[in-house]
């Protein structure tokens, strides 16, 4: 067994995790058979996600990175600030949104609309995490990874006040 916290309500081992993205790597990898898509990941959180994803999507791909804030601390702000822009145009192109995790699908709705402005050919979104009893926006998730319940959650990129993003599991703080 891996390192763990064993009361904490949510708990994804590393082997769990990296079975689940490269089942959701080989489902894009069908969905989008000949054409060349254009991955943009969300940061922080969704670096070390983006990188395993991508890494099995067996296609030519592209990739982007673009940076939002709508947390300080543990606390949601229900804002969204857009903290680092596209470095390449979009239009035309098949996009996937790579999200670490949807809460209140505030962050994602924000995505959305802002990359659909752009002029993409196709949007769509993969997500690892969605904790869908927090949700205040009807926002669509075309590849999921896992549904967790209500707690907050850090490793695999996610952070814990910036900390333990370094982790290769996933758990949340104890209730
Ligand atoms: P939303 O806008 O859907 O409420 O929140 C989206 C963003 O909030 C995520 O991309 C992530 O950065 C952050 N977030 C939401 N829930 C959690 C959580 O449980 N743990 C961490 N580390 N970040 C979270």
């Amino acid at each position: 067994m891996d390192n763990q916290e064993p009361r904490a309500p949510v708990y994804l081992r590393e082997a769990q995790i990296w079975q689940r993205v490269s089942e959701m790597a080989a489902t894009i990898s069908r969905d989008f058979a000949g054409t060349t898509p254009h991955f943009v990941a969300v940061l922080n959180g969704a670096f070390v996600f983006m990188a395993d994803l991508v890494r099995r999507v067996e296609l030519p791909l592209t990739l982007d990175f673009m940076a939002v804030s709508s947390y300080q601390g543990t606390e949601s702000s229900g804002e969204v600030e857009l903290i680092k822009d596209l470095s390449h145009p979009i239009g035309g192109r098949d996009v996937i949104i790579v999200e670490d995790i949807v809460d209140t699908g505030i962050t994602l709705e924000y995505l959305l609309d802002y990359l659909q402005a752009r002029k993409p050919a196709t949007l769509r979104v993969a997500a690892l995490l969605s904790k869908p009893s927090r949700r205040q926006r009807n926002v669509p998730i075309d590849y999921l990874g896992f549904e967790i319940a209500n707690a907050y959650v850090y490793g695999y990129g996610l952070d814990c006040d910036q900390l333990d993003r370094n982790l290769p599991y996933i758990t949340s703080l104890p209730e």
